[in-house]
């Protein structure tokens, strides 16, 4: 293997080395000189704003927003300066899309289930109850055809979707009853999002949609009854400890939530080429960041709600999670059954959730078993 390889090395390297002095002899040709000559960088500049659905500079979410800019803006030499907005300080928190696809603004940084009243499918784009993690939902994207699929979802908007953060997977929410049986969802108005909230409307209880802003001031003054929100260290930031006893996991209707940059078509298109690599990059290096500081926070501030604000932690119990395992596949299913993209995108994201499942069930599930015991 290793001598292929030096003589597929050897063999390129002879290959360059011939068509240079080949060219040398010849005067430069054209398409040498493509190769070598490095393209005339255009000077031309682009002043944009990006909106997003979190609270101003809310940590990590906020945050990688900024960084996001920041990034674009040190490697593009500030040939493309982005102007950061909170959600609410442009427009309304959940107005990101239609700004973006109308061009109002260019960019959003969001998550695409907040869109289900624009496209249904967009859902499957940012958490799906019982689906993939974090690692298994990159790997979809990335590598399974995923991206491809979100892309063609969005161009009838003007929109071009990118991976760019992940939340890994959530805590259950805050409630102030406990969960014994499913029965106990019966009539809770519940905050929670996207398809985790026709699952809640299954068991009984309303889902109701908010943005991060607004959420302790309904739980505190009784506008709704249970929340969830993300994990340890935003909801410890968030202060929901000081409006609900009990903090229940898993996070079974987010396992692992794609953040998504939108960024409008046309005006991507605007952009040389090297800007358009840069903003890719960029969002990628988002996504790496976000997952890693998630990772990196929510057991130091699971121990310290626990500890220092004797929150009560729970698990559902197992038939409950079976219940809502068998809604979200009915939840599913009626959604595929009436939306023509849901059921490409679906039959997309379930075959390779099974694939890789049956690879994470004897390397992940195996480690962790082993390192657990
Ligand atoms: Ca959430």
């Amino acid at each position: 293997m290793e001598n292929f390889k030096r003589r597929d090395f050897i063999k390129k390297a002879s290959v360059v080395a011939t068509a240079g002095s080949a060219s040398l002899l010849a005067g430069c040709s054209s398409s040498q000189q493509d190769k070598t000559t490095p393209r005339a960088r255009s000077e031309k500049t682009f002043e944009w704003k990006m909106v997003t659905t979190w609270p101003p500079h809310f940590p990590i979410l906020g945050e990688g927003a900024d960084m996001l800019a920041q990034w674009i803006e040190e490697m593009s030499d500030g040939r493309l300066k982005i102007q950061v907005y909170g959600g609410g300080e442009l427009i309304p928190a959940l107005e990101g899309f239609e700004s973006v696809s109308q061009g109002v603004v260019q960019m959003c940084h969001g998550v695409s289930y907040y869109w289900a009243g624009k496209a249904q499918a967009t859902q499957f784009f940012g958490a799906v109850p019982f689906g993939m993690n974090a690692q298994q939902l990159n790997a979809w994207l990335y590598s399974g055809g995923g991206l491809e699929l979100w892309e063609e979802l969005y161009e009838p908007f003007n929109l071009l979707p990118m991976p760019a953060g992940n939340t890994g997977v959530q805590m259950g929410g805050w409630f102030n009853k406990e969960i014994n049986s499913i029965a106990d969802f019966k009539g809770l108005k519940i905050r929670i999002p996207g398809l985790g909230g026709d699952v809640i409307a299954k068991a009984g209880g309303s889902a109701i949609l908010s943005a991060g802003a607004e959420i302790y001031t309904n739980l505190e003054r009784g506008v709704i009854d249970a929340t969830e929100w993300i994990g340890p260290y935003h909801d410890h930031l968030m202060g929901f400890h000081k409006a609900a006893k009990y903090y229940y996991y898993p996070g079974w209707h987010e396992p692992g939530a794609t953040l998504e940059l939108i960024t409008n078509k046309a005006a991507f298109n605007q952009l040389p080429p090297d800007l358009q690599a840069i903003v890719r990059a960029a969002a990628s290096r988002a996504n790496v960041w976000m997952l890693s500081e998630f990772e990196a926070k929510n057991n130091f501030y699971l121990k310290k709600l626990i500890d220092e604000h004797n929150v009560q932690l729970r698990k559902f119990p197992d038939d409950v999670l079976n219940t809502l395992r068998r809604y979200a596949a009915e939840v599913i299913d009626e959604l595929v059954s009436k939306d023509a993209m849901s059921n490409k995108i679906y039959a997309s994201f379930s075959e390779f959730q099974k694939n890789v499942n049956s690879w994470a069930n004897l390397s992940e599930k195996e480690y962790y078993t082993g390192i657990s015991s």
